[in-house]
């Protein structure tokens, strides 16, 4: 392959390939620009990695699993040691490179950086997770134990919205496990991740043993058919994590996908009122409601129907400005195609008949007329089966709906169906209980409106957010990135017994 090495690949003007622990210019002819979605100005170009180049980024994995797999336990996690440490000292630098490409505010930027740093630090408890299991004498004289090994070399696929923590969520993991990696971060705002993974090369992670892809569908395409990845870790839309899931898995990979959302938070009369309207505006409106676990729709039980007024004049309050502004609370969505997909679903709900309280199409920023800016929108009157309930809209849109009872609301979220986060708000321990038990929806909160679990539970999104049976992050991802092996054991002392030849099937 022709490579040129380029000793930093964070530069803002092209971005490379890590390839073999060296950042190498791609040959590719097909680039794409990273694009402030606050300024439409172009901060660097992403290429799209030809098929060779991928092919070298997996055979630089596969040649670096043959001696990371014997690295001992403590020298993998003592690397994860340095990692955690060195995010903490360069997070504020990350968030602005991580809000200039994708929009979030400052603070929110170094919250994704945060959360992605307790995946790291969790990781440097590999030594107590990534244990077997022993059960001595179960038969005779025999002992059976287990091995949790690595895999080989896994891939990931990762999402715009979420470019420091969900790489976090995939990468640390895996390697610390004992296999390779190559990741393929999202090519809309690649550079943040592109800057952790120099901080993992710092720490001490050795050539090889992750490498980095840029690209689309192609490059996609090209890890899940590829004979030498054994696992393909997937975050992002239900339609491409369904296609991944499908493609990986008949090419005889292990998968997980976690995809798209539409997240119901059940409002109870009793709940308390201020608090709520906080947790809805905030978990609805943050991010430009870029997260896979925003608060979508607010079901409202009785009389909390009355709250309405109070919901709209709450969200009318929130700042819409550049993410690098102070004192912004929804910044631009990530491009003019999401500007425009976004708005388009406003528009279907007026035209299906919601009530639109309020309307964020069209606003204006002063300094930042070109931003790819929806202000909060909240429409009421919605029913389920306008696009604007059926479809993640992906954007500040809050939409209401209204229901007489629990049972009611618990009917309509295990009626839609994705299944990533719910929220319940209420001062009811007996109305929590009923709704923790009967909801079906992998991660609930009470009185939380983004039940994201902390990296010592795992993600549990479930049914239509979810392919694959084990979540990322916690002691799930340590089963996914590890294959058990059950050993079977007999040792023979030079005075034991000769038992004879056993030709029955069960041991003594
Ligand atoms: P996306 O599906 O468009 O892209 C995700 C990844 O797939 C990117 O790396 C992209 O390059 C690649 N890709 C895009 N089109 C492809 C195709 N046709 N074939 C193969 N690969 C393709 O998602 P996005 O817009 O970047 O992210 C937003 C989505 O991610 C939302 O639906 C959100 O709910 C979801 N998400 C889910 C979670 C979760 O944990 N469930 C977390 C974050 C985001």
């Amino acid at each position: 392959m022709n490579v040129s090495v380029q000793p930093n690949a964070s530069k803002l003007d092209d971005v490379k390939l890590l390839i073999d622990g060296q950042w190498v210019a791609s040959t590719t002819q097909e680039w794409r620009d990273i694009v402030n979605p606050a300024t439409q100005q172009v901060l660097a170009r992403v290429p799209f990695a030809t098929t060779d180049e991928v092919d070298a980024a997996v055979a630089a994995a596969q040649r670096a699993f043959k001696t990371w797999r014997l690295t001992p336990l403590g020298a993998r996690m003592r690397i994860m040691l340095k990692l955690q440490a060195l995010i903490r000292e360069h997070s504020k630098r990350i968030a602005q490179t991580l809000s200039a490409e994708q929009g979030k505010t400052i603070a929110d930027a170094e919250g994704d950086i945060f959360r992605g740093l307790e995946v790291v630090e969790h990781a440097c408890s590999i030594g107590s997770l990534q244990m077997g299991e022993f059960a001595e004498n179960v038969a005779g004289g025999v002992d059976t134990y287990t091995l949790r090994q690595p895999i080989g070399v896994c891939a990931g696929i990762t999402p715009f919205n979420f470019p420091a923590m969900i790489p976090l969520w995939m990468f640390p993991m895996a390697i610390v496990c004992g296999n390779t990696f190559v990741l393929k971060p999202s090519e809309q705002d690649p550079l943040s991740t592109v800057q952790l993974v120099e901080l993992a090369l710092e720490a001490g992670v050795p050539p090889g043993v992750l490498n980095v892809v840029h690209g689309g569908k192609e490059v996609v395409d090209a890890l899940c058919t590829h004979t030498d990845i054994k696992a393909v870790s997937f975050v992002g839309s239900t339609a491409v994590g369904t296609h991944v899931y499908d493609l990986a898995g008949k090419h005889g990979k292990r998968v997980q996908s976690m995809m798209g959302a539409k997240n119901h938070a059940v409002v109870l009369p009793d709940a308390n009122r201020e608090q709520t309207l906080n947790a809805l505006v905030g978990a609805a409106f943050g991010a430009a409601g870029q997260r896979c676990m925003a608060t979508s729709v607010a079901v409202l039980v009785g009389k909390s129907r009355e709250w309405i007024p109070d919901l709209k004049a709450l969200a009318q309050k929130l700042k819409v400005n550049a993410g690098s502004e102070p004192g912004t609370d929804v910044g631009p969505v990530i491009s003019r195609r999401a500007l425009e997909r976004v708005t388009g679903l406003i528009d279907s709900g007026v035209q299906e008949g919601a009530k639109l309280e309020l309307d964020g199409r069209g606003v204006q920023v002063p300094g930042y007329e070109q931003g790819n800016f929806v202000g909060p929108t909240l429409f009421s009157g919605v029913t389920t089966d306008m696009q604007i309930y059926t479809q993640e809209i992906f954007g500040p849109v809050l939409i209401t709906l209204e229901v007489d009872t629990l049972d009611d609301a618990i009917a309509l979220v295990n009626a839609n169906p994705f299944g990533n986060g719910v929220g319940l708000f209420t001062q009811s321990g007996a109305a929590a209980r009923k709704f923790q038990s009967e909801i079906d929806v992998g991660q609930v909160g009470i009185n939380i409106p983004i039940p994201v679990p902390v990296p010592s539970f795992s993600f549990t999104g479930s049914r239509g957010s979810k392919l694959g049976d084990l979540g990322p992050y916690g002691k799930q991802v340590v089963q996914f990135y590890t294959q058990t092996k059950t050993v079977t054991a007999r040792w023979f002392d030079d005075d034991s017994v000769n038992d004879g030849v056993n030709t029955t099937i069960n041991l003594k």
